[in-house]
């Protein structure tokens, strides 16, 4: 089994993510991407998070006919907050031994990897895929790969050569760190949450059903 494991707040679920989980997944062959809402983000302000059971009822709703597409609430079982670390430890003695597992995040949160709990741990561990995200990190022109060369050197490791034939940084004793491009769609959470706020549609910014989810639930106001 070839597994993906992709988290984030999903605050809500929108056609970024999905469309990222699935061009991974056909990308590198997996037989299933598991998207992981997180319970309490160490990384953000709880203020404008919608409850844990609606971020997964949405999920639900948006992967309702989504093959190999999962969710997975385990984050949201465990007490306190949601670090990656446990998580992937959680796949690694629940998986077949023989699986391959990969942690899926976006450039922007790679670019604050420094910041995790055990992030050192995580990249012994696990194979990452990087994908590119609009607009994140510098304003002025994007990231762009080079800027993530940069931000390994300075902030990981210098150890990591990037291999051309692989797309991925290698490093002795240290899993690859692929990076891969998926179609730019400039979609986040904020902006559909600012759109809302605003009293405009997000309408095709989200599954047809997520939508309809938020407005009856009237979330995000
Ligand atoms: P917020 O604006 O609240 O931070 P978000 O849109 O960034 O929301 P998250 O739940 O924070 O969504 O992201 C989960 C993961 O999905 C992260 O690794 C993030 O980089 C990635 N991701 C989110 N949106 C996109 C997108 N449009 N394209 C590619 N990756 C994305
Ligand atoms: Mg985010």
């Amino acid at each position: 089994m070839h597994i993906g494991l992709f988290g984030g707040t999903f605050n809500p679920v929108h056609i970024g993510h999905l469309r990222a989980a699935l061009e991974v997944k056909e990308g590198f062959d997996l037989d299933e991407v598991i998207l992981i809402p997180a319970a309490l983000p160490p990384h953000k302000m709880p203020g404008d998070v919608a409850d844990a059971a609606d971020r997964l009822h949405m999920l639900n709703q948006a992967l309702e006919d989504s093959p190999g597409l999962t969710i997975s609430d385990v984050e949201l079982k465990r007490s306190g907050p949601s670090y990656t670390i446990d998580t992937v430890q959680h796949f690694k003695h629940l998986l077949p031994e023989q699986s391959r597992i990969y942690l899926i995040m976006g450039m922007d949160a790679f670019l604050e990897i420094d910041t995790w709990k055990s992030y050192d741990e995580l990249l012994l561990q696990i194979p990452f895929i990087i994908i590119n995200r609009p607009k994140s990190g510098s304003a002025a022109s994007g990231p762009g790969w080079k800027f993530m060369e940069n931000f390994i050197a300075s902030k990981i490791s210098t150890d990591y050569v990037f291999s051309e034939s692989k797309n991925c940084y290698r490093a002795k004793n240290k899993q690859p760190v692929y990076v891969f491009e998926v179609t730019s769609l400039d979609i986040s959470s904020t902006r559909i949450r600012n759109l809302i706020n605003k009293g405009r549609s997000i309408d095709y910014f989200v599954p047809q059903k997520v939508a309809e989810f938020i407005n009856s639930k009237g979330l995000y106001l």
